[in-house]
């Protein structure tokens, strides 16, 4: 199966030559056979994408509807024509900042998948998850609210990537044990065969997210059964963020 590195800018960089300098920096790294996405904010995206073809390119979000009066939303139609084939569904800070809420994410994966987009549903993270445990309870609710009713021949062949990001490891520079990523690894294919079958449940890319860096690299390769990782922080430094693609 692929191997997806994605970076996710945030709300990062404030400027467009820095978001200019930094995709230029990642575009001459060798980026081996892994598919490397950077998801900047949506206002860069259409400069970035004509200058970096070489590069894969994504949203941090989209409506769930084509077009309309929806003040301050960003479309599909946006995403894919300024050179986006990936979008970020369901992010934790999102979830937390936003209330957006499961049965939003639902809505929008639905939205995603129809305009033929590659959704990255992010899970294990929202408001008030404080404890591993409860992240897993979470994603296992959260997968099963976004995917509840989208038939199997929809999903097959990794047409949707999975991201377990708990939130007490988002941003806080303590990423979670390489035993908790592969407990949760595990539990994400249990519940997607438990859905659809194991053939679609073994096509679909699961990745980890939540302070990936390079010295974690190594021993989560080892231990858990990802196929990539999702990266805020340090896919805003090229040199990390080349150690990271360099070890997956
Ligand atoms: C993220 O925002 O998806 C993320 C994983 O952030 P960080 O790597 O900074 O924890």
């Amino acid at each position: 199966m692929k191997k997806y590195i994605i970076g996710n800018w945030k709300m990062n960089p404030s400027t467009f030559a820095e978001a200019d300098r930094l995709a230029s920096r990642i575009q001459m790294l060798n980026r081996g056979s892994a598919e490397v996405v950077l998801c900047p904010p949506v206002y860069f995206l259409a400069q970035l994408s004509k200058k970096f073809p070489q590069l894969f390119w994504g949203a941090q979000d989209c409506f769930w509807e084509a077009s309309g009066a929806y003040t301050g939303e960003i479309s599909s139609e946006y995403i894919r024509t300024h050179g986006a084939a990936f979008v970020l569904l369901g992010h934790s800070e999102r979830r937390m900042y936003l209330e957006e809420s499961d049965e939003m994410v639902a809505k929008k994966l639905r939205h995603v998948l129809k305009r033929k987009l590659t959704p990255v549903l992010c899970v294990g993270g929202g408001e008030g998850l404080r404890e591993p445990e409860q992240c897993l309870a979470a994603a296992r609710i959260q997968l099963t609210t976004a995917v509840r009713g989208i038939p199997g021949k929809i999903l097959a062949g990794g047409r949707i990537i999975i991201a377990y990001e708990p939130t007490w490891a988002i941003g806080t520079g303590r990423p979670a044990t390489s035993k908790h990523i592969a407990a949760a690894a595990s539990l994400i294919r249990e519940q997607i065969s438990s859905h659809y079958g194991t053939i679609i449940a073994d096509g679909t890319p699961v990745l980890y997210g939540g302070s990936v860096n390079a010295s974690i690299v190594p021993k989560l390769k080892k231990k858990s059964n990802l196929q990539g990782y999702l990266v805020g922080g340090a896919s805003l430094n090229a040199l990390e963020f080349s150690k990271i693609i360099e070890l997956s």
